[in-house]
């Protein structure tokens, strides 16, 4: 296999095959994020890709891969027929697999119509992530996710309708003190209306290069506080209505870790805040990382 730069995958992707169809992040623009900064956006000639797969089995021949996940930032902004491509090319050299999944980007998934969506689905891709990172239009425009809140919802149930599994993920803190409110609201009411499968929590981590980190040493944006991203989160938690959705708080940018079943599992949850909230058990910043 051949990497080019930093390669990301979600912490639950940790034990599959990674491969990258795209190098870097197509957008690009997000004030928060420096993953892609370093790469010039552009997808892998698929015989490429084809060769990458091919090394894998060479390597992992002795070993059964169970998933893959197709990097970098928005692998469904490949054609359809070239996804279907390159899926067909993972099966025949890893007939054992599992599960394929992606980073999907909303704007790319709403690219897609209904039916290709299923073709996906029904030719092995099984799992999207999607970065939602606020429910709130204001936050969204000011961290130029170049999404609103709307389009965040339709592409979340395009990929649930096409039976896939979807995780959403959103980043505690990311309104700052002005916005704190309307962020856990929003993003409460985005993740009631789409049920994802999983919803992750994450904490703001303010990275050196980035757009954000820039407004918050100006002062432009004032950053919540350990007790206050609780507060937030807990907001959150007694808004939202999403039967059945796995939500999670336990990533390692998180100040204290939190899990459990929407909606049966709120008071549960609710209680390991107060706790942490109690004991002011903080993750501490230095221990902090994406
Ligand atoms: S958050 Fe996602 S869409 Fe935004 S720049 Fe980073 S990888 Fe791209």
């Amino acid at each position: 296999m051949r990497y080019e730069g930093t390669v990301y995958r979600p912490p639950s992707e940790a034990g599959s095959l990674i491969i990258q169809l795209t190098i870097g992040c197509a957008r690009n623009t997000c004030t928060f994020c420096n993953m892609y900064k370093d790469k010039k956006f552009r997808i892998r000639p698929l015989d490429e890709v084809a060769e990458d797969l091919a090394m894998a089995r060479n390597y992992y021949n002795r070993i059964q891969v169970r998933r893959i996940f197709l990097a970098d930032g928005d692998a469904l902004i490949v054609k359809t027929e070239d996804l279907l491509y390159i899926m067909e090319k993972c099966h025949e050299y890893f007939p054992e697999i599992e599960r394929i999944s992606v980073y999907g980007a909303p704007k790319d998934i709403l690219n897609k119509t209904p039916e290709e969506l299923r073709r996906l689905k029904e030719a092995g891709l099984d799992m999207v992530y999607m970065g939602l990172e606020s429910g709130a239009d204001q936050v969204l425009k000011d961290v130029k996710k170049g999404v609103t809140a709307a389009e965040m919802i339709e592409a979340g149930q395009k990929v649930k309708e096409a039976g896939m599994v979807l995780s959403m993920t959103v980043i505690s803190g990311l309104g700052g003190k002005k916005y704190w409110q309307e962020h856990a609201m929003e993003s409460a009411r985005v993740i009631s209306a789409v049920k994802p499968d999983y919803v992750g929590f994450l904490t703001l981590m303010v990275e050196k290069g980035t757009e954000i980190y820039d407004q918050v040493q100006s002062g432009e944006i004032e950053l919540l506080n350990p007790q206050e991203v609780l507060d937030e989160t807990e907001l959150f938690i007694r808004n939202v209505d999403a039967e059945g959705t796995v939500f999670r708080s336990n990533h390692a940018s998180n100040y204290t870790a939190l899990a459990g079943t929407l909606n049966a599992d709120k008071e549960k949850i609710l209680a390991q805040l107060e706790t942490s909230r109690r004991r002011s058990s903080f993750r501490p910043d230095s221990y902090r990382g994406i």
